[in-house]
Protein backbone atom coordinates (compact mmCIF):
# COMPACT_ATOMS: atom_id res chain seq x y z
CA UNK A 1 0.00 0.00 0.00
CA UNK A 2 1.19 3.20 -0.97
CA UNK A 3 1.24 5.87 1.81
CA UNK A 4 -0.03 9.23 0.48
CA UNK A 5 -2.86 11.96 1.18
CA UNK A 6 -5.98 10.80 0.11
CA UNK A 7 -5.72 6.99 0.04
CA UNK A 8 -7.90 5.12 0.73
CA UNK A 9 -8.05 1.56 2.71
CA UNK A 10 -4.69 -0.70 2.42
CA UNK A 11 -5.37 -3.28 0.11
CA UNK A 12 -3.55 -6.60 0.98
CA UNK A 13 -4.76 -8.79 -1.35
CA UNK A 14 -1.58 -9.72 -3.59
CA UNK A 15 -3.62 -10.44 -6.29
CA UNK A 16 -5.64 -7.48 -6.15
CA UNK A 17 -5.41 -5.50 -9.15
CA UNK A 18 -2.48 -2.51 -8.39
CA UNK A 19 -4.21 -0.08 -11.24
CA UNK A 20 -7.32 -0.03 -12.11
CA UNK A 21 -8.44 2.34 -14.59
CA UNK A 22 -12.28 3.18 -14.52
CA UNK A 23 -14.81 4.83 -17.19
CA UNK A 24 -11.31 7.60 -18.25
CA UNK A 25 -11.83 9.96 -20.66
CA UNK A 26 -10.07 12.37 -22.19
CA UNK A 27 -11.75 14.64 -25.01
CA UNK A 28 -9.59 17.57 -26.13
CA UNK A 29 -10.87 21.09 -27.55
CA UNK A 30 -14.60 21.79 -27.88
CA UNK A 31 -13.63 25.30 -27.10
CA UNK A 32 -13.35 27.95 -30.11
CA UNK A 33 -14.95 31.18 -30.20
CA UNK A 34 -18.63 30.39 -28.99
CA UNK A 35 -17.48 27.25 -27.61
CA UNK A 36 -18.34 24.91 -30.79
CA UNK A 37 -14.99 23.29 -31.88
CA UNK A 38 -14.84 19.86 -32.55
CA UNK A 39 -14.17 17.55 -30.02
CA UNK A 40 -11.52 15.15 -30.23
CA UNK A 41 -12.49 11.97 -28.06
CA UNK A 42 -8.86 11.02 -27.59
CA UNK A 43 -10.00 8.58 -25.18
CA UNK A 44 -13.34 8.00 -24.63
CA UNK A 45 -14.17 5.70 -21.44
CA UNK A 46 -11.85 3.09 -21.08
CA UNK A 47 -11.97 0.77 -18.45
CA UNK A 48 -8.78 -1.68 -17.56
CA UNK A 49 -7.09 -3.44 -14.43
CA UNK A 50 -3.14 -4.56 -14.03
CA UNK A 51 -2.32 -6.60 -11.94
CA UNK A 52 0.65 -6.84 -9.27
CA UNK A 53 3.53 -7.99 -11.39
CA UNK A 54 2.06 -7.86 -14.75
CA UNK A 55 2.33 -6.66 -18.16
CA UNK A 56 -0.20 -5.27 -20.05
CA UNK A 57 0.57 -4.40 -23.42
CA UNK A 58 -1.53 -1.67 -25.39
CA UNK A 59 -1.31 -1.58 -29.14
CA UNK A 60 -3.38 -0.29 -31.66
CA UNK A 61 -2.30 2.06 -34.86
CA UNK A 62 -0.63 5.27 -34.09
CA UNK A 63 -3.83 8.05 -33.38
CA UNK A 64 -5.68 5.51 -31.74
CA UNK A 65 -5.15 7.50 -27.99
CA UNK A 66 -2.83 4.71 -26.57
CA UNK A 67 0.11 7.22 -25.65
CA UNK A 68 -3.09 9.58 -24.52
CA UNK A 69 -4.50 7.21 -22.37
CA UNK A 70 -0.81 6.59 -20.78
CA UNK A 71 -0.19 9.93 -20.04
CA UNK A 72 -3.75 9.95 -18.38
CA UNK A 73 -3.52 6.78 -16.31
CA UNK A 74 -0.43 8.63 -14.54
CA UNK A 75 -1.70 12.83 -14.59
CA UNK A 76 0.33 13.64 -16.80
CA UNK A 77 -2.78 14.79 -18.86
CA UNK A 78 -5.34 15.47 -16.98
CA UNK A 79 -8.63 13.35 -17.46
CA UNK A 80 -12.27 14.79 -18.67
CA UNK A 81 -13.98 11.83 -16.40
CA UNK A 82 -13.25 8.94 -14.83
CA UNK A 83 -11.16 7.16 -11.84
CA UNK A 84 -7.54 6.04 -11.63
CA UNK A 85 -6.46 4.29 -9.02
CA UNK A 86 -2.94 2.83 -7.79
CA UNK A 87 -2.49 0.79 -5.23
CA UNK A 88 -5.50 1.79 -3.37
CA UNK A 89 -4.77 5.46 -3.61
CA UNK A 90 -7.49 7.03 -6.43
CA UNK A 91 -5.28 10.09 -7.74
CA UNK A 92 -7.68 11.26 -9.92
CA UNK A 93 -8.58 12.69 -6.69
CA UNK A 94 -5.09 13.57 -5.47
CA UNK A 95 -4.41 17.73 -4.67
CA UNK A 96 -1.49 18.74 -6.60
CA UNK A 97 1.09 18.21 -3.42
CA UNK A 98 -0.70 15.00 -2.87
CA UNK A 99 0.34 14.29 -6.53
CA UNK A 100 3.51 15.59 -7.19
CA UNK A 101 4.83 13.32 -3.85
CA UNK A 102 3.06 10.32 -5.40
CA UNK A 103 4.65 10.57 -8.79
CA UNK A 104 7.73 8.46 -7.04
CA UNK A 105 5.23 5.22 -7.23
CA UNK A 106 4.45 5.25 -10.69
CA UNK A 107 7.21 6.52 -13.69
CA UNK A 108 7.22 6.72 -17.32
CA UNK A 109 9.44 6.12 -19.81
CA UNK A 110 9.20 7.95 -22.67
CA UNK A 111 9.58 6.96 -26.62
CA UNK A 112 12.62 9.65 -27.46
CA UNK A 113 15.28 9.19 -24.82
CA UNK A 114 16.82 12.27 -25.60
CA UNK A 115 14.32 14.82 -25.64
CA UNK A 116 13.39 13.64 -22.05
CA UNK A 117 16.79 14.47 -20.59
CA UNK A 118 17.90 17.55 -19.95
CA UNK A 119 21.14 18.22 -21.92
CA UNK A 120 22.95 20.79 -19.94
CA UNK A 121 22.54 18.21 -16.80
CA UNK A 122 25.38 15.29 -16.83
CA UNK A 123 23.92 11.87 -16.52
CA UNK A 124 24.89 12.12 -12.19
CA UNK A 125 22.77 15.10 -12.47
CA UNK A 126 19.68 13.52 -14.07
CA UNK A 127 19.68 10.64 -11.52
CA UNK A 128 20.16 12.78 -8.67
CA UNK A 129 17.66 14.90 -9.19
CA UNK A 130 14.53 12.55 -8.35
CA UNK A 131 16.25 11.47 -5.10
CA UNK A 132 16.46 15.10 -4.17
CA UNK A 133 13.08 16.07 -5.10
CA UNK A 134 11.59 13.08 -3.20
CA UNK A 135 14.16 12.97 -0.34
CA UNK A 136 15.16 9.53 -0.89
CA UNK A 137 18.79 10.29 0.05
CA UNK A 138 20.07 12.38 3.03
CA UNK A 139 23.84 12.83 2.13
CA UNK A 140 26.13 13.67 -1.17
CA UNK A 141 27.33 10.36 -0.88
CA UNK A 142 24.64 8.48 -0.48
CA UNK A 143 23.19 10.18 -3.70
CA UNK A 144 26.54 8.90 -5.27
CA UNK A 145 26.25 5.43 -4.31
CA UNK A 146 23.04 5.30 -5.68
CA UNK A 147 23.57 6.81 -8.79
CA UNK A 148 26.28 4.44 -9.39
CA UNK A 149 23.85 1.57 -8.13
CA UNK A 150 21.41 2.94 -10.76
CA UNK A 151 23.87 2.75 -13.40
CA UNK A 152 25.14 -0.61 -12.80
CA UNK A 153 21.18 -1.72 -12.88
CA UNK A 154 21.03 -0.41 -16.78
CA UNK A 155 24.43 -1.88 -17.63
CA UNK A 156 25.83 1.71 -17.56
CA UNK A 157 29.74 2.21 -16.32
CA UNK A 158 30.19 4.31 -13.39
CA UNK A 159 32.18 7.55 -15.52
CA UNK A 160 28.79 7.80 -17.18
CA UNK A 161 27.98 10.15 -14.06
CA UNK A 162 30.16 12.58 -15.62
CA UNK A 163 28.97 12.89 -19.30
CA UNK A 164 26.42 14.03 -20.96
CA UNK A 165 22.94 12.69 -22.87
CA UNK A 166 24.25 13.94 -25.93
CA UNK A 167 27.70 11.92 -25.37
CA UNK A 168 25.48 8.22 -25.52
CA UNK A 169 24.05 6.63 -28.50
CA UNK A 170 20.43 6.03 -28.72
CA UNK A 171 20.09 2.82 -26.61
CA UNK A 172 22.54 4.00 -23.96
CA UNK A 173 20.13 6.97 -23.80
CA UNK A 174 16.91 5.16 -23.31
CA UNK A 175 19.28 3.01 -20.29
CA UNK A 176 19.33 6.40 -18.74
CA UNK A 177 15.81 6.79 -18.62
CA UNK A 178 14.95 3.49 -17.37
CA UNK A 179 17.44 4.26 -14.81
CA UNK A 180 15.90 7.48 -13.73
CA UNK A 181 12.47 6.09 -13.87
CA UNK A 182 13.69 3.47 -11.17
CA UNK A 183 16.23 5.98 -8.94
CA UNK A 184 12.41 7.00 -6.99
CA UNK A 185 11.83 2.58 -7.16
CA UNK A 186 8.67 2.92 -8.37
CA UNK A 187 6.01 0.04 -8.19
CA UNK A 188 3.96 0.99 -11.69
CA UNK A 189 5.93 1.98 -14.88
CA UNK A 190 3.69 3.51 -18.26
CA UNK A 191 6.29 2.74 -21.05
CA UNK A 192 5.73 4.47 -24.14
CA UNK A 193 6.65 3.13 -27.46
CA UNK A 194 10.14 3.09 -25.17
CA UNK A 195 12.22 0.93 -28.22
CA UNK A 196 10.61 2.84 -31.30
CA UNK A 197 12.94 5.23 -31.84
CA UNK A 198 15.73 2.72 -31.61
CA UNK A 199 17.82 0.16 -33.93
CA UNK A 200 16.09 -3.05 -34.39
CA UNK A 201 19.67 -4.59 -33.57
CA UNK A 202 19.45 -2.57 -29.66
CA UNK A 203 15.52 -2.92 -29.30
CA UNK A 204 15.62 -6.72 -28.21
CA UNK A 205 18.52 -5.70 -25.32
CA UNK A 206 16.22 -2.71 -24.27
CA UNK A 207 13.63 -5.02 -23.76
CA UNK A 208 15.09 -7.85 -22.02
CA UNK A 209 16.35 -5.31 -19.55
CA UNK A 210 12.82 -4.40 -18.48
CA UNK A 211 11.98 -7.59 -18.59
CA UNK A 212 14.62 -8.58 -15.83
CA UNK A 213 14.47 -5.21 -14.26
CA UNK A 214 10.47 -6.39 -14.06
CA UNK A 215 11.80 -9.40 -12.12
CA UNK A 216 14.39 -8.24 -9.95
CA UNK A 217 12.18 -5.13 -8.29
CA UNK A 218 8.52 -6.75 -9.17
CA UNK A 219 7.53 -3.89 -11.42
CA UNK A 220 4.20 -3.44 -12.97
CA UNK A 221 4.15 -2.26 -16.30
CA UNK A 222 1.89 -0.62 -19.01
CA UNK A 223 3.77 -1.47 -22.30
CA UNK A 224 2.52 0.65 -25.04
CA UNK A 225 3.84 -0.10 -28.64
CA UNK A 226 2.30 -0.60 -32.55
CA UNK A 227 5.08 -4.01 -32.18
CA UNK A 228 2.74 -6.71 -32.03
CA UNK A 229 5.89 -9.48 -32.08
CA UNK A 230 8.00 -7.56 -29.04
CA UNK A 231 4.67 -7.19 -27.59
CA UNK A 232 3.72 -11.05 -27.88
CA UNK A 233 7.51 -11.39 -26.60
CA UNK A 234 6.97 -9.52 -23.17
CA UNK A 235 3.29 -9.13 -22.21
CA UNK A 236 0.59 -11.12 -19.87
CA UNK A 237 -1.80 -9.33 -21.63
CA UNK A 238 -3.11 -7.26 -24.08
CA UNK A 239 -5.54 -4.03 -25.22
CA UNK A 240 -6.23 -3.15 -28.17
CA UNK A 241 -7.30 0.12 -29.04
CA UNK A 242 -9.38 2.01 -31.74
CA UNK A 243 -10.47 5.32 -32.12
CA UNK A 244 -9.79 5.99 -28.14
CA UNK A 245 -11.68 2.37 -26.95
CA UNK A 246 -10.38 -0.62 -25.97
CA UNK A 247 -12.22 -3.15 -28.34
CA UNK A 248 -10.69 -6.50 -27.21
CA UNK A 249 -8.56 -7.55 -24.22
CA UNK A 250 -7.06 -10.67 -23.21
CA UNK A 251 -4.01 -13.10 -22.41
CA UNK A 252 -1.26 -12.32 -24.60
CA UNK A 253 -1.26 -16.25 -25.50
CA UNK A 254 -5.55 -16.62 -26.13
CA UNK A 255 -5.62 -12.85 -28.30
CA UNK A 256 -2.82 -14.19 -30.07
CA UNK A 257 -3.66 -17.70 -30.97
CA UNK A 258 -7.54 -16.34 -31.38
CA UNK A 259 -8.12 -13.19 -31.83
CA UNK A 260 -12.29 -12.40 -31.35
CA UNK A 261 -12.22 -8.70 -32.54
CA UNK A 262 -11.72 -8.47 -37.10
CA UNK A 263 -9.28 -5.23 -35.72
CA UNK A 264 -7.53 -7.09 -34.06
CA UNK A 265 -7.36 -9.85 -36.65
CA UNK A 266 -6.73 -7.31 -39.21
CA UNK A 267 -3.33 -6.15 -37.03
CA UNK A 268 -1.95 -9.81 -36.48
CA UNK A 269 -2.62 -10.64 -39.98
CA UNK A 270 0.47 -7.61 -40.63
CA UNK A 271 3.04 -9.12 -38.50
CA UNK A 272 5.77 -11.63 -39.96
CA UNK A 273 5.89 -15.03 -38.31
CA UNK A 274 8.66 -17.46 -38.95
CA UNK A 275 6.69 -20.17 -38.25
CA UNK A 276 4.75 -21.45 -41.44
CA UNK A 277 1.52 -23.16 -39.46
CA UNK A 278 1.08 -19.89 -37.66
CA UNK A 279 1.07 -17.50 -40.55
CA UNK A 280 -2.43 -15.82 -41.34
CA UNK A 281 -3.45 -14.72 -44.13
CA UNK A 282 -2.91 -11.28 -44.53
CA UNK A 283 -6.06 -8.43 -44.02
CA UNK A 284 -6.05 -5.12 -45.53
CA UNK A 285 -7.84 -2.73 -43.86
CA UNK A 286 -9.45 -0.03 -46.17
CA UNK A 287 -8.98 4.01 -45.80
CA UNK A 288 -7.32 5.09 -42.69
CA UNK A 289 -8.34 6.02 -39.63
CA UNK A 290 -11.46 8.10 -39.33
CA UNK A 291 -10.76 11.65 -36.71
CA UNK A 292 -11.49 11.05 -33.06
CA UNK A 293 -13.24 14.30 -33.78
CA UNK A 294 -15.92 12.50 -35.87
CA UNK A 295 -15.88 8.87 -35.04
CA UNK A 296 -18.40 7.23 -37.27
CA UNK A 297 -22.06 6.47 -35.43
CA UNK A 298 -22.57 2.64 -34.29
CA UNK A 299 -19.39 1.05 -34.09
CA UNK A 300 -16.56 3.45 -35.03
CA UNK A 301 -14.85 0.98 -36.95
CA UNK A 302 -17.45 -0.18 -39.15
CA UNK A 303 -16.47 1.53 -42.32
CA UNK A 304 -13.29 -0.34 -42.21
CA UNK A 305 -14.40 -3.78 -41.00
CA UNK A 306 -14.40 -6.94 -43.29
CA UNK A 307 -16.54 -8.50 -41.02
CA UNK A 308 -19.16 -5.75 -41.54
CA UNK A 309 -18.94 -6.25 -45.26
CA UNK A 310 -18.93 -10.22 -45.43
CA UNK A 311 -22.03 -10.02 -43.13
CA UNK A 312 -23.46 -7.59 -45.40
CA UNK A 313 -23.48 -4.62 -43.85
CA UNK A 314 -25.75 -5.37 -40.94
CA UNK A 315 -27.45 -2.57 -39.72
CA UNK A 316 -26.74 -2.81 -35.54
CA UNK A 317 -23.31 -2.22 -37.05
CA UNK A 318 -24.09 1.88 -37.97
CA UNK A 319 -26.66 2.13 -35.20
CA UNK A 320 -25.40 0.63 -31.72
CA UNK A 321 -21.90 0.99 -30.33
CA UNK A 322 -20.76 -2.79 -29.02
CA UNK A 323 -20.03 -2.61 -25.49
CA UNK A 324 -16.61 -4.89 -24.42
CA UNK A 325 -18.16 -8.18 -23.36
CA UNK A 326 -16.80 -11.49 -22.53
CA UNK A 327 -16.46 -14.08 -25.67
CA UNK A 328 -18.06 -17.17 -25.44
CA UNK A 329 -16.28 -20.31 -24.55
CA UNK A 330 -14.05 -18.29 -22.01
CA UNK A 331 -14.19 -18.78 -18.49
CA UNK A 332 -12.95 -16.08 -16.23
CA UNK A 333 -10.42 -18.07 -14.55
CA UNK A 334 -8.50 -17.63 -17.99
CA UNK A 335 -8.66 -14.24 -17.36
CA UNK A 336 -11.19 -12.35 -19.14
CA UNK A 337 -11.21 -12.17 -23.14
CA UNK A 338 -13.04 -9.01 -24.31
CA UNK A 339 -14.30 -8.02 -27.49
CA UNK A 340 -16.47 -5.67 -28.30
CA UNK A 341 -17.59 -6.75 -31.50
CA UNK A 342 -21.88 -7.66 -31.99
CA UNK A 343 -20.64 -10.65 -33.97
CA UNK A 344 -17.37 -11.91 -31.62
CA UNK A 345 -17.94 -15.51 -30.35
FE1 LIG B 1 -17.28 -5.05 -37.45
FE2 LIG B 1 -19.84 -4.77 -36.73
FE3 LIG B 1 -18.13 -6.10 -35.19
FE4 LIG B 1 -17.94 -3.47 -35.44
S1 LIG B 1 -19.64 -4.57 -34.52
S2 LIG B 1 -16.29 -4.91 -35.46
S3 LIG B 1 -18.51 -3.21 -37.58
S4 LIG B 1 -18.77 -6.67 -37.24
Amino acid sequence: MIAGEGATAPQNDALAPLVRVEALTRHFGGGGLFGGGPVVRAVDGVSLTIRRGETLGLVGESGCGKSTLGRTVLRLIEPTAGRVTIDGVEITALGARALRAFRKHAQMIFQDPYASLNPRMTVGEILEEPLIIHRLAATRDERRREVARLLERVHLRPEAQGRYPHEFSGGQRQRIGIARALAVRPRFIVADEPISALDVSIQAQVVNLLADLQAEEKLTYLFISHDLKIVEHLCDRVAVMYLGRVVEEAPASALYGRPRHPYTEALLSAVPVADPTRRRQRILLEGDVPSPSHPPPGCAFHPRCPLYAAKGRPEICRTDAPVLRPVAGVLPADGAHRAACHFAE
